[in-house]
């Protein structure tokens, strides 16, 4: 008789930059879940986007999350060591008719679409100029974009966090890029091919990716793989009210360890936003994860009403308060 085998998460940071508290807060989730339930935690660097990536940031990444407790098994991987399973990915779509050259620059495709004005936003492209020529549907390594044959369908998505949501990509993206022309995939490709090749059976991440999870499912379809289970984690807001990002400078997590501020308080704070905690009180990771870990059971966590928090200037204040 086989054991059989456990559940498999991930965290998959780009190193573009520094995590704040709001990739913090996912990421705790994430291990919260993960050492709930005794799934399998991988870490993936996902450094494609080499214009963005520093390898100073790979570093930060992993210095902070050592420093949290938030630990994860095996050695981390890099998207950047091997291209050669998105490249067979990218064979295997082709060979099936669903995945073309496309050599239209943004510009020719707003002037194609009669959306001339788009400004930067991104054009939908429609089934209307999809290629008839059997030779644009091969993968072909020269520097050009190659885009994937999306089907009319919706796509529902059911998330663990989320509920379910119906999504149409052929309106929402068209026939997306799926491999750029810099030689790499893009991120709904490298994604998926690396979640399938790492047997990765639950998704959890922040919810800006929900619309990317319908793309995902039509490139799991298309390569004839199931797609994982979805945990899509609401954002976390700056004091402004806009998505917490860099330009939140106090709430980097790399600015918080070198001034001072104590592990154990990230995590109180986090907590306290994930409803582990009543109040903001200083906690390790292992700690919180005995008081939570009961109530992280159950298909759905919809009860737990994880919803997007406000990161406030007490919070951060609070973060200091006992700086060492
Ligand atoms: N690397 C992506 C990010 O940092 C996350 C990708 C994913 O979880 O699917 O936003």
């Amino acid at each position: 008789m086989t054991t059989p085998r456990p559940p498999v998460s991930r965290l998959a940071p780009s190193p573009t930059g520094e995590l704040h508290l709001g990739n913090l807060r996912t990421f705790l989730l994430n291990w919260l879940l993960a050492r709930a339930r005794g799934w399998r935690l991988l870490l993936r660097i996902e450094d494609l986007d080499a214009p963005r990536v520093r390898e100073s940031h790979s570093q930060s990444i992993l210095d902070t999350l050592a420093w949290l407790g938030i630990d994860h098994d095996g050695t981390a991987a890099r998207q950047s060591d091997d291209l050669e399973p998105y490249r067979a990915a990218m064979r295997t779509l082709a060979s099936r008719g669903l995945a073309y050259t496309c050599a239209l620059s943004r510009a020719e495709l707003r002037r194609a679409v009669a959306a001339p004005h788009a400004g930067d936003r991104e054009v939908p492209y429609p089934e209307a100029l999809r290629p008839t020529d059997p030779d644009r549907f091969r993968f072909d390594e020269r520097p050009v974009n190659h885009r994937l044959v999306v089907p009319a369908d919706e796509v529902r998505i059911v998330d663990g966090f989320a509920g379910s949501s119906v999504f149409r990509p052929s309106e929402e993206v068209g026939d997306f890029v799926i491999w750029t022309k810099q030689g790499v995939p893009s991120y709904q490709l490298a994604v998926v091919v690396d979640d399938a090749r790492q047997g990765v059976t639950d998704v959890v991440r922040g919810d800006d990716l929900l619309p990317s999870a319908a793309r995902q499912v039509l490139l799991y379809r298309a390569l004839g793989l199931d797609p994982p289970r979805w945990w899509h984690v609401p954002l976390v807001l700056g004091p402004d009210g806009e998505r917490l990002a860099k330009r939140h400078g106090s709430t980097s997590a790399e600015s918080l360890r070198r001034s001072g501020v104590a592990a154990e308080r990230v995590i109180g704070l986090l907590g306290h936003w994930l409803g582990a905690l009543p109040h903001r009180s200083p906690i390790d990771a292992r700690s919180l994860l005995r008081r939570f870990a009961p109530r992280l059971d159950g298909d759905s966590l919809e009860h737990l009403g994880i919803r997007p928090v406000t990161c406030t200037e007490e919070d951060v204040a609070w973060l200091s308060a006992c700086s060492t």
